[in-house]
Parts: structure tokens; sequence; C-alpha cells
């Protein structure tokens, strides 16, 4: 167990009244989904401190870091790669029409 002052390591809890809350695993801290966003946690699958987006308290029971997740960081570049791809295509077809 960390110490006292440790980041939290949230996870989400559904009560039956259609609340949703944050609890640390560690500790008796607690907040509700209003009051998540922008808060730091640990990661469940790599142990490291990340910060809690909209994103991560809409899909995410045990808040994994983007990294661990997926990031939409990562993947950006490959479509960039994608397009550059489909315009570089493109313009040797119509060079190609051109010139026949
Ligand atoms: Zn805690
Ligand atoms: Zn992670």
């Amino acid at each position: 167990m960390p110490a006292a002052n440790h980041i939290h390591k949230y996870r989400r809890l559904e009560f039956k009244n259609g609340n949703t809350s944050y609890d640390c695993v560690w500790c008796p801290h607690m907040l509700p989904i209003s009051r998540m966003e922008g808060r730091q946690s640990i990661c469940w699958e790599c142990e490291q401190p990340f910060e809690i987006t909209k994103k991560t308290l809409r899909y995410q029971k045990k808040p994994k870091c983007e990294i661990c997740t997926g990031s939409v960081k990562e993947r950006e570049p490959d479509l960039i790669n994608e397009l550059k791809e489909r315009l570089t295509s493109e313009g040797i077809e119509k060079e190609q029409d051109a010139n026949s």
C-alpha cells in the first residue's frame, strides 16, 4: 500500500440509485463522477499516474492511461500516412491519364 500522500487509484462504483462515483482502492477517498475530470489517477495497467479525461470516465470502470488504452495521439500519424498514400496514388493515376 502506498504512503498516505499517494495518487489515488480509482475504480468506478455504480449505485442502485443511479449515482456513479469513483473511490480509491487503497484508501477511503471517494468522489462523484462529476468531479473526476482532470484528476490524477494510477493506471490499472502500467501503474503510472495519468490524468482522467471525459473519455476515461465514459468508457472505463478501471481507468487506464492513454498509452495502455491505445491513445488517439498514437493513431493520428497512421491516419495521416494513410491519407498521404491515397493522395500520392491518386496523383500518379492522374499523371498516367494525362500521358495516354
Ligand atoms: Zn487513495
Ligand atoms: Zn497505463
